[in-house]
């Protein structure tokens, strides 16, 4: 293979360009990143990166590592058409890249609300440094933090914020918190934790309403009471990047849709991370994932595939938050509720607020969500991936090593 573009710049461009540098193929890579630093890792800005203004971003690799690795740079310049006849993709600077392979790792931007613009000082999303800049800035002047969406990174932020010493408010439109990604019982536990934490978590509310003057939100409507924001952060979730790939002709169904391979519609476009939606054989049906784990996994999947080694991507899904002092883990995915033969058992941790939730669909292990139980996680994965299921009874018993149940 002559060269291989990739654009994107974040976990699975960097473990891509990691995977092809160390099989030494003698392709040309260039890594195009509409971002203008090297990629980063993006788990720390909503925690430790906005507790300080000493935090700084924390790059995969030095600019220095690309340099020898002959991957060429292109950054703070973005992908604006691909032409699939040609082989070609033109760049934002009116540079045109060829390829004989393409990777799209476009992974997703945050959702926005459409009566709040992009030019109001106090309302912040958070994907990229930029934005955790801007809002590590406004956090510093803030007294009060308003937080739409209880999700991950909006449940982050909300645990950072309070331990800055910020009044904060976590306003959520579902029943509970993070519903779309752990069980019932973990939801219970972040909410009890949280508010135990002085977080004021309002659920089922609608926020509406918004009143802006000049270049500020002043005070928006929850559940039809009017109250003043001095600082909103949109945690409302995100939208896979797949803009280019339409216009492109390739497939996309909320996401770029791949096979096993990591393969798109497109003869010799692949693409990996948060950005597609992908065959999951043990799930039996397609995912689109947001997480570091997904990210790097797919991208060994592309490298393989790239270097004609390749093999069907087939790996049990994990993920971390860490929430003020609560640091979640999960593998595999939960059940959805109501799914017949689910039995949940609990296993205590090392600590008093520490435990193991195991899922059971079935008699077959399906999800173990874990609060500050990482030697349990680290089981657990080893478990899921062998595919054992241990007797529910013997898992509940936590003085039994889980290690036990992998002999
Ligand atoms: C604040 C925050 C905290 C998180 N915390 C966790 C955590 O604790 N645990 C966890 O597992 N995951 C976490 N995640 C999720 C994780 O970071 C993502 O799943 C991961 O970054 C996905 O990698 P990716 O390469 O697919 O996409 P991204 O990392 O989003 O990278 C996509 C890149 O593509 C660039 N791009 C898009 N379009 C173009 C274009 N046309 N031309 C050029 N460049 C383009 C974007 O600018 C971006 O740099 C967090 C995410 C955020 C934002």
């Amino acid at each position: 293979m002559n060269s291989i573009v990739i654009i994107g710049g974040g976990h699975a461009a960097a473990q891509l360009c990691a995977g092809l540098a160390e099989a030494g193929q003698g392709a040309r890579v260039h890594l195009v990143c509409e971002e203008a630093c090297e990629p980063y890792h993006r788990p720390p800005l909503s925690k430790a990166f906005l507790k300080s203004a000493e935090e700084a971003t924390q790059p995969h690799k030095a600019a220095d590592w690309y340099r020898e690795a002959g991957i060429t740079l292109h950054l703070g310049d973005a992908a604006v058409a691909i032409d699939r006849e040609a082989r070609n993709v033109t760049l934002r600077s009116g540079a045109v890249l060829p390829w004989e392979a393409l990777v799209l790792a476009t992974g997703t931007r945050a959702r926005r609300i459409a009566a709040l613009s992009h030019e109001l000082v106090n309302v912040a999303s958070l994907r990229a440094a930029d934005e955790a800049h801007r809002l590590r800035a406004r956090l510093a002047e803030a007294q009060r933090v308003t937080v739409l969406g209880g999700g991950f990174i909006g449940l982050e932020v909300a645990a950072t914020a309070k331990a800055l010493g910020k009044e904060v408010q976590v306003i959520e439109s579902a029943p509970r918190l993070l519903g779309r990604a752990v069980s019932p019982e973990l939801s219970d536990h972040v909410l009890a934790t949280h508010r135990a934490a002085g977080i004021n978590i309002v659920l089922g509310a609608t926020a509406d309403d918004f009143e802006v003057e000049g270049v500020r939100l002043v005070s928006l409507r929850v559940n039809g009471a009017r109250q003043p924001v001095d600082l909103l952060l949109l945690g409302i979730g995100a939208v896979p990047e797949t803009a280019l790939a339409q216009a492109a002709g390739i497939e996309c169904a909320d996401g770029i849709v791949v096979d096993e391979h990591m393969q798109t519609s497109a003869a010799g476009v692949l693409a990996v991370g948060d950005c597609t939606r992908f065959p999951d054989r043990r799930a039996g049906r397609a995912l689109r994932l947001e997480s570091v784990q997904n990210a790097n996994d797919q991208a060994r999947t592309a490298v393989a595939t790239l270097l004609g080694t390749a093999r069907a991507h087939d790996v049990v899904p994990w993920f971390w938050s860490d929430q003020g002092g609560m640091r979640l883990q999960m593998v595999g995915l939960v059940p959805a509720e109501g799914t017949p033969g689910h039995v949940t058992v609990r296993r205590a941790g090392p600590k008093p607020d520490a435990f193991s939730l195991f899922h059971y669909v079935d008699g077959q292990l399906a999800c173990v969500e874990s609060v500050n139980a990482p030697v349990d996680h680290m089981m657990s994965r080893k478990l899921l991936d062998a595919g054992r299921s241990p007797d529910p009874a013997a898992v509940a018993d936590a003085s039994v090593p889980l290690k036990n149940h992998l002999a």
